[in-house]
């Protein structure tokens, strides 16, 4: 069994949905699954419609929730143009998705803002699917589709789900496993899932290729293929820089570091469950499936370039001991439970006998939660509009190049890896 990802930018629009399609035909071994995102920057667009409802907007939630609705019709109409069956729109269970949240719209929200949020954003990825099998059956695959809640079940930490696995590979070995060999694909969503009372959660930001990761596991699939508008894993960002060298291979401990680093590539958690089972994962271009994309496997690579990660938008914590007590003793322990608690995650951490220095990502809100639970027991500073660098495999070259014109605030060091918190001066 295969596992095959495709993200958002894969099917913005209806000749990358049709590529999608070849690359099926051409690519998929019989027997794989097929986990789709939502399409084009749907995420972004159902984030609004759930922060207006949740601000007591619902007419704006509902007009935004119409221009969503409008525009999936729209692309499923022209998708299906290019196939003998035209017009043939899978209307009918697009309708359902569609009414589910409208009738969530039309009432007052009375729970916290994460429930709604997971309700309203899921349905990018169910009606993303529903368009792209439908296409598939219409362009002679033989493709069932599976509503990914009936088989991938998590807590209710709505917008950071956690997987049930035991549930989880029940309901693969149930379910799924049969479908898989009935038919050649199965299409189902990536990012959502559901509780045990049958809500909705998503698995965090980018989850999809996370959710690949655990039917991979599932399945003991041969592989997991993610399909990227890139030529595969690069040393950085192109978007951020040019220059940036393709990697032909990589190890799982590469690629694990550099996500967490932040690298927006692969998602986080996507290599644990892989690696686990020794799955190899695949990184490959849907613009030029005939390029050969990255391979990350269990085996040591040599002579890697050295990687790059900028995180922008960052925030130094700075807490100092008020009675002079060392740190360590509680307010280090504490700290930890709050960012837990506040779902914060520390990019860089550090401290003396009586100072912490911790770096985050500039949520507002959560860091305004955790300034003042702080500031009872330390003297709290915030610094914002930083950006975090992470080099892996370094050089005093390149370490100079890409701090010049910057004030290094912050800085941690290994043998194997530089992070520098810079600000521009
Ligand atoms: P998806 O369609 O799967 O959601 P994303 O847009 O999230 O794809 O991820 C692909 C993008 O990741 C690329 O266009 C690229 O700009 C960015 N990216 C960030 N870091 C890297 C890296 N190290 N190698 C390749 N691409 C990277
Ligand atoms: N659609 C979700 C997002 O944009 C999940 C994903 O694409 O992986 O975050
Ligand atoms: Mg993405």
């Amino acid at each position: 069994m295969h596992v095959f990802k495709f993200g958002g930018a894969s099917i913005s629009d209806v000749p990358r949905m049709q590529q999608v399609g070849r690359i099926i035909h051409e690519h998929a071994p019989a027997s794989t699954l097929v986990i789709i995102s939502a399409m084009g920057k749907t995420t972004n667009a159902l984030e609004q419609v759930a922060e207006a409802f949740f601000a007591g907007k619902k007419q704006e939630a509902l007009n935004q929730f119409e221009a969503i609705k409008q525009s999936h019709l729209l692309i499923a109409n022209e998708l299906m143009a290019t196939t003998d069956a035209p017009g043939n729109v899978p209307a009918e269970a697009l309708r359902d998705i569609f009414t589910e949240v409208e009738w969530l719209l039309h009432d007052k929200p009375v729970r916290d803002y994460d429930y709604y949020y997971d309700q309203i954003v899921c349905t990018g990825e169910l009606m993303s699917t529903t368009i792209m099998s439908h296409y598939f059956q219409h362009s002679g695959l033989h493709a069932a589709w599976v509503d990914v809640r009936d088989i991938l079940r998590t807590n209710d930490h709505f917008r950071e789900a956690g997987i049930d696995w035991q549930y989880t590979a029940e309901q693969v070995n149930r379910q799924l496993k049969p479908l898989l060999q009935q038919h050649a694909i199965v299409v189902t969503q990536g990012f959502i899932g559901s509780t045990d009372e049958n809500e909705s959660t998503t698995l965090g930001r980018e989850g999809s290729d996370f959710t690949a990761a655990v039917f991979a596991n599932l399945l003991d699939a041969e592989r997991q293929t993610i399909w990227k508008d890139v030529e595969g894993v690069m040393n950085a960002d192109p978007r951020q820089f040019p220059s940036a060298q393709y990697i032909r291979e990589l190890n799982y401990t590469e690629v694990i570091e550099m996500a967490f680093y932040g690298a927006q590539v692969i998602h986080h958690k996507t290599i644990k469950p892989l690696q686990n089972k020794s799955i190899p994962l695949h990184v490959r271009c849907f613009l030029q499936p005939e390029l050969p994309g990255t391979v990350i496997h269990n085996h040591a690579v040599k002579n890697l370039p050295p990687i790059i990660v900028r995180k922008t938008n960052q925030v130094l914590l700075q807490l100092d001991s008020i009675d002079f007590s060392f740190v360590e003793e509680k307010l280090v322990p504490q700290l930890h439970q709050w960012m837990q608690a506040f779902r914060l995650s520390p990019n860089l951490f550090q401290h003396s006998a009586i100072r912490i220095y911790v770096c985050l990502d500039q949520k507002e809100e959560k860091l305004e939660k955790l300034a003042l639970a702080a500031s009872a027991t330390a003297e709290v500073r915030l610094q914002k509009g930083l950006t975090l660098l992470t080099i892996r495999h370094y050089t005093e070259a390149l370490i100079q190049e890409l701090s010049a014109n910057h004030q290094i605030v912050l800085q941690q060091k290994t043998p194997e890896t530089i992070q520098l918190l810079l600000q521009e001066s």
